[in-house]
């Protein structure tokens, strides 16, 4: 789910009002009621403190927004949008429709004890919900993140571990690692970099190689082509000589004895012009071979480097774990798909499934089991795609289709279809059944749309499948 959660700013424990969630929600909706926006006063000394106040109050929510995690699902819910709208100032009418639907959850959770699960995380006092909230943002880091191939699967491996993260010290070490991660990445694109440039400057000296070579052949023709002006030039010489010759000759036998000698040397130069034609053409015989060889061995360089940029593009694009796209090639995929309902108008709806309880599965039958599931799913939901739909896995155990010319009925109906198959799969590991159900949240585009509101409709919705009990389907 794209969960989002506040940063938590710095105010001490004991500058907060030490009662219940509905007395402190009381206090804020009053004071919240109370504070005008920065801008809105006349005068400009006036505005300081309003102002001031005003983040204070931001500030207050948001650590009792920190306070009041990890108690219930539904509280927490709504303290995620709680703490959105303190990072958007000014939204006052999303902030009271909060306040109504914070004030509605929290009453009966006034009275009831502490839940264990806000402990959990206790390393000291005042530092249970940070870790908390730490934790789940490096969750939602690490789930957005999509590395190479080769270092996904560590990725994966450190979200299992950190979702079994109960100190601080131990989400900070996941912070670090992450830090490692992504570094490695950048080496690894800065390797793939070099290699590439490599590659190109290759490619680039031959093109220089066949380059040069395109300018002697142009050079030899010139030569060419000059000797054989000059040929000409000298054959019509001799021409223009014998026929003097002829006319100037007092009898027969020298006009005979001057046409011989011309014609000996009409053959000197004509074997001597043809001697260079055929060493001229030798030369270019030669070149040529050598050039043919010289862009076949291009465009084998070309080919692998296009073969190697396409296969990177590929690896880049594909989860590693069930080889299906990934969240990557599901954000260019989503966005060509918007663009295209936007022309077309044809309906475009999601689904985004997220299986149930799966961190209960890792930790039963192991996370080798988890993945083994996870390929289990995804070929399932894959196999359960039309082949003008799209899937991808978008997270550790999240996946997403998009559906186009489904109505809300039909959608409703293949999702549902989805759902139920995908319950009777009969999963088994070390001879006992896995249980398996998902979840799943969908949306259709509407007039008015972007991609990241009907993507948050489909996550609403999942989220509301969820609390509704899960294994099931529900539209957003
Ligand atoms: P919910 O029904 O609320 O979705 O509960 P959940 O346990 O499925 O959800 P939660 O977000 O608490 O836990 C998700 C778990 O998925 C935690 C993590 O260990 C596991 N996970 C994430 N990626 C992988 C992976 O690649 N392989 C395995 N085996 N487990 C993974
Ligand atoms: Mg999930
Ligand atoms: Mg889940």
């Amino acid at each position: 789910m794209l969960k989002k959660y506040c940063a938590v700013p710095l105010l001490r424990k004991s500058e907060l009002p030490n009662c219940g969630i509905e007395p402190a929600l009381k206090m804020i909706s009053a004071m919240t009621h109370e504070a005008q926006p920065y801008g809105k006063s006349p005068t400009r000394p006036a505005l300081r403190p309003r102002c001031r106040e005003n983040l204070l109050l931001r500030r207050v929510v948001l650590r009792l927004c920190a306070l009041a995690a990890g108690r219930d699902e539904q509280i927490d819910a709504q303290l995620v949008q709680l703490g959105e709208s303190m990072n958007r100032p000014g939204d006052n009418e999303a902030l009271e429709h909060l306040l109504i639907g914070l004030s509605e959850v929290a009453g009966p959770l006034d009275e009831a004890p502490p839940i264990e699960a806000a402990m959990d995380c206790a390393d000291g006092p005042g530092t249970e919900t940070t870790c908390w909230f730490a934790r789940q943002t490096v969750l939602q880091l690490l789930d957005k993140l999509v590395l190479s191939p080769r270092l996904q699967s560590s990725l994966n491996a450190l979200s299992a571990g950190l979702s079994g993260c109960n100190s601080e010290s131990e989400v900070v070490h996941a912070a670090e690692q992450l830090a490692l991660l992504i570094n490695q990445q950048a080496v690894e694109l800065q390797n793939e970099q070099a290699a590439l440039a490599e590659t190109l400057k290759n490619v680039s000296a031959g093109l220089d190689r066949t380059a040069h070579h395109l300018v002697d052949e142009a050079l030899l023709q010139e030569t060419a082509l000059k000797d054989s002006a000059e040929f000409n030039r000298h054959l019509q010489g001799e021409v223009d000589a014998i026929d003097s010759g002829v006319r100037k000759a007092a009898n027969l036998s020298e006009a005979q004895g001057q046409v011989l000698a011309r014609i000996r040397m009409i053959n000197i130069v004509v074997d001597a012009f043809r001697q260079r034609q055929m060493t001229r053409l030798e030369e270019t015989k030669e070149r040529t071979k050598s050039m043919k060889l010289r862009v076949e061995e291009l465009e084998r360089e070309t080919e692998a480097l296009q073969e190697s940029v396409r296969a990177e593009q590929r690896k880049a694009s594909t989860d590693a774990l069930t080889g299906i796209p990934n969240r990557l090639a599901f954000q260019q995929r989503m966005t060509r798909e918007f663009l295209h309902w936007k022309a077309s108008g044809v309906e475009l709806g999601i689904a985004i499934w997220d299986v149930d309880h799966f961190k209960a599965v890792n930790d039963r039958y192991g996370h080798a089991a988890g993945d083994k599931a996870l390929r289990v799913i995804a070929r399932h939901l894959m196999r359960n795609c039309r082949s003008e739909d799209f899937f991808a896995r978008v997270g550790g155990e999240e996946f997403v289709m998009i559906v186009r010319g489904l109505g809300v009925e039909q959608l409703m109906e293949a999702a549902e279809r989805v759902r139920i198959s995908l319950g009777r799969l009969g999963l088994h590991c070390e001879g006992s059944a896995v249980p398996l159900s998902v979840s799943c949240g969908l949306s259709l585009c509407h007039p008015g749309d972007t991609e990241e509101t009907l993507l948050k409709r489909a996550d609403a919705a999942l989220y509301q499948a969820k609390r509704a009990g899960r294994n099931r389907c529900f539209l957003g």
